[in-house]
C-alpha cells in the first residue's frame, strides 16, 4: 500500500477529541475511524499516511483545520510514520477533491481508504464523483478499511443501537440523494465559511471561483 488516505471525521472545535455523536446527535465514532487508521498503518508501515481534513468555522468565525488534529493524533500514535496533511472544504467530496488537486503524486500506485464502516459506500462514490472530475486519476481506491463500529457498540450499548442505525438511515438518503443526483453539496452555499477562507491566504486556493 502506497497511500493510505484517512477520511475527515468531525473534530470538536478547539479540543483534540474526536466525538462519538455530532452537535445534531447523529452518530459518527470520530475516535474509532482514527483509532482503525492506527490499526491499518500498522499493517502497512512503508504507507504514507494521508489526513485530509475539511476547514470549519469554530465559534468564534475562524478557520478551524481538522487535519491539524488528526495529524496531530496519528504523529502521537505512530511517530515513525510519514504523515501529510491535506486542507479542503468540509464534504468527503471534497476531502477527495483536496486530495486530487494538491497531491495527485499520492495516488499513483495502491490506494487505500479509511473511514468507518457505515461511510463506505457513500464514500466510494463520491470517489468515483471526484474521479470524473479529475480524470487523470483512478476510478476506485484499491481498498477501503472500514473502522470496527462494535468496537464502540460495546462501550456504547444503550444509545448504540438507535444512534447507529439513526446513522445507517441517513447515509441511505444521502446515497439516493447522489445516485438520483440531488445532492446539493452545503460547502458551497456556506458563504461565510467561503469568506473566512478566502481571507487566509494558504487557505484561498479552496474557494471554488464559481463560490
Ligand atoms: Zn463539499
Amino acid at each position: 500500500m502506497k497511500t493510505l488516505i484517512v477520511i475527515s471525521p468531525e473534530v470538536t472545535c478547539g479540543s483534540e477529541a474526536f466525538p462519538l455523536f455530532d452537535a445534531k446527535g447523529n452518530y459518527v465514532a470520530g475516535q474509532t475511524r482514527m483509532q482503525a487508521a492506527v490499526r491499518v498503518y500498522k499493517k502497512y508501515p512503508k504507507a504514507t499516511l494521508v489526513m485530509v481534513g475539511g476547514c470549519i468555522l469554530d465559534e468564534h468565525g475562524k478557520v478551524f483545520r481538522r487535519a491539524k488534529i488528526m495529524t496531530a493524533f496519528m504523529r502521537s500514535c505512530c511517530p515513525l510514520a510519514d504523515v501529510r496533511e491535506v486542507h479542503t472544504l468540509p464534504c468527503t467530496f471534497h476531502n477527495f477533491c483536496g486530495i486530487f488537486e494538491q497531491n495527485p503524486e499520492l495516488l499513483h500506485g495502491e490506494v487505500g481508504l479509511v473511514s468507518n464502516n457505515y461511510h463506505q459506500e457513500r464514500a466510494l462514490l463520491m470517489w468515483q464523483m471526484a474521479a470524473k472530475r479529475y480524470c487523470h486519476v483512478m476510478e476506485l481506491p484499491t481498498a477501503f478499511f472500514p473502522a470496527e463500529e462494535f468496537v464502540c457498540a460495546k462501550a456504547q450499548q444503550a444509545r448504540f443501537s438507535v444512534e447507529y442505525k439513526r446513522r445507517l438511515h441517513l447515509e441511505r438518503e444521502g446515497l439516493a440523494h447522489l445516485k438520483g443526483g440531488l445532492y446539493t453539496d452545503k460547502c458551497l452555499n456556506n458563504h461565510r465559511l467561503l469568506a473566512a477562507l478566502s481571507a487566509v491566504s494558504s487557505l484561498r486556493h479552496l474557494v471554488p471561483e464559481t463560490a
